[in-house]
């Protein structure tokens, strides 16, 4: 997707803090951070959200949750992280293309 921003910042036509990255996904800081540690981890590959996920995105998918806790350990993060993903209007998703926030330290109230 051109415009869109995520897939910008996969690209490197776009900054972002990345912590991480290797050829299936990417870390990167939240640019307005809602907790002392604020990470979004995206797949390269265009994907809109959840609802969005086909068959085929099985072991890309498999490959991002089990990074997750690897990401969060890098970060010195071993007593524990919390984990949102905003799917479509009614989970309040603004970027559209699939992203788990990774938060630790001051993380917000669940709502
Ligand atoms: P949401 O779609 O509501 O789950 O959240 C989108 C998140 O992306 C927000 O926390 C934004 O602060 C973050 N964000 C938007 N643009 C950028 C960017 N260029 N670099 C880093 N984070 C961003």
């Amino acid at each position: 997707m051109a415009d869109c921003i995520f897939c910008r910042i996969a690209r490197g036509e776009a900054a972002a803090e990345i912590v991480y990255q290797d050829e299936q996904i990417i870390a990167f800081r939240d640019i307005q951070p809602k907790a002392a540690v604020h990470l979004l981890v995206i797949p390269r590959k265009h994907i809109e959200n959840l609802y969005d996920l086909g068959k085929d995105d099985q072991q890309l998918m498999a490959h991002l949750m089990l990074s997750l806790p690897r990401i969060a350990k890098q970060q010195g993060l071993d007593a524990g992280f919390r984990t949102i993903t905003n799917t479509g209007h009614g989970g309040g998703q603004e970027v559209w293309h699939m992203h788990f926030h990774l938060m630790a330290g001051d993380i917000p109230a669940m709502q």
